[in-house]
């Protein structure tokens, strides 16, 4: 997703980009077994009830630093009102939080909050902050930012019934559609969302902003992120989406790691009717021929430096905003979904694509430039 701040270890792993993913999908019952001390991918800890049929859907990586068919599996319900939202680790970041007292001051992120917390949250931290350590430095010198924000991060929960009608409404609109648990978290103001084997997880300290809340003191890349709590259903619809691509291609390239973006946000606008990256298609619109003609001197190279995951690079002069691969890939599949008289058909084809030149071609976007 687009709320992502990029990393040396981002950068250092871009040919993990061109993972491909293919999935099986095997019914199957499973005992509740929440919060198990599991290994990372050991399916039969995962911390679904009984109650449900679930699936089990087997992702097999392909490519570059990526497992092979006999990989991780993710595990997800084909209910969508089964799925979890799991919001407690957010009141034990805040316990941790008021103990904190320095960026150096480890322990009260670590004991109350790290150690402490759900699968999702340990699959988080193994993802991106790696260490009480690291998410400490982290939060200490935005902890006014941090503070403005608590009471609405607290209030989480009731967002339940907006992402539950976006599960809802992929469920009919996607016959296969899988829906994994959704975990939120509170990181240290570096990513909005990612997906683990285990669930959907999301960095709500990125989307409960208030309306006191100091911008002024986050980077240009964070005030151009952070958002209020109403753009919520849209991330979670845009991780979800990620969720479902079952590509049969590599998504090494700038072509394909912009459809795979940007299909992204247009499933996830069908759902909710909102991305999460309105503000770049104020300035992609403006500049539609100009983007393209640029884009398209580079999507088949692998370099995505300029077009995706760049939020680091941008300062408050620059007239460019970051991540225009995300506007890129959402026009052509936009354009792709429109000429299709069969939406699902459609649908279903937008979150398979095995080669995506040929998505391109058919999706007649660049002809109309
Ligand atoms: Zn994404």
């Amino acid at each position: 997703m687009r709320v992502e701040r990029p990393t040396a270890a981002d950068v250092a792993s871009g040919p993990n980009l061109s993972c491909r993913t293919t999935s099986y999908k095997v019914p199957h019952q499973m005992p509740r077994n929440p919060y198990g001390a599991c290994a990372r991918e050991h399916v039969g800890c995962s911390p679904m009830t009984r109650h449900f049929s679930l699936t089990i859907v087997l992702v097999a990586l392909a490519g570059s630093g990526c497992s092979s068919l006999t990989g991780p599996r993710r595990i997800s319900n084909a209910d969508p009102d089964a799925a979890r939202i799991v919001t407690e680790d957010i009141p034990r970041f805040w316990t941790a939080f008021d103990r904190m007292t320095s960026a150096t001051d480890t322990m009260p992120l670590r004991a109350d909050y790290l150690d402490r917390g759900t699968i999702g949250l340990q699959d988080f931290t193994a993802a991106r902050w790696k260490s009480a350590k690291t998410l400490t430095a982290m939060v200490w010198p935005l902890r006014v930012y941090y503070g403005s924000i608590r009471q609405n991060t607290l209030s989480m929960q009731a967002r339940e019934p907006e992402i539950r009608r976006a599960f809802r409404a992929l469920d009919t609109l996607y016959a296969d559609a899988v829906f994994p648990d959704v975990y939120f978290a509170i990181g240290g103001m570096s990513t909005g969302g990612t997906t683990s084997q285990r669930g959907l997880l999301i960095g709500t300290e990125l989307f409960a902003r208030a309306t006191d809340s100091p911008v002024s003191i986050l980077s240009p890349w964070g005030q151009s992120v952070v958002r209020s709590i109403d753009i919520l259903p849209a991330i979670v619809a845009h991780e979800l989406t990620h969720y479902q691509q079952q590509y049969g291609g590599s998504t090494g390239t700038l072509l394909g790691q912009s459809i795979k973006e940007g299909s992204a946000d247009f499933v996830g606008e069908l759902l909710t009717g909102r991305t999460i990256n309105e503000s770049i298609r104020t300035y992609g619109d403006a500049h539609e021929s100009e983007v393209w003609r640029d884009f398209s001197t580079q999507m088949n190279g692998t370099d995505l430096s300029r077009w995706l995951y760049n939020g680091g690079s941008v300062t408050t002069s620059s007239t460019r905003p970051a991540d225009l691969g995300y506007y890129v890939g959402y026009k052509i599949t936009a354009a792709y979904y429109a000429k299709q008289t069969d939406k699902r058909r459609a649908l279903r084809d937008i979150l398979r694509i095995s080669d995506f030149k040929a998505f391109l071609l058919a999706s007649g976007y660049a002809s109309g430039l």
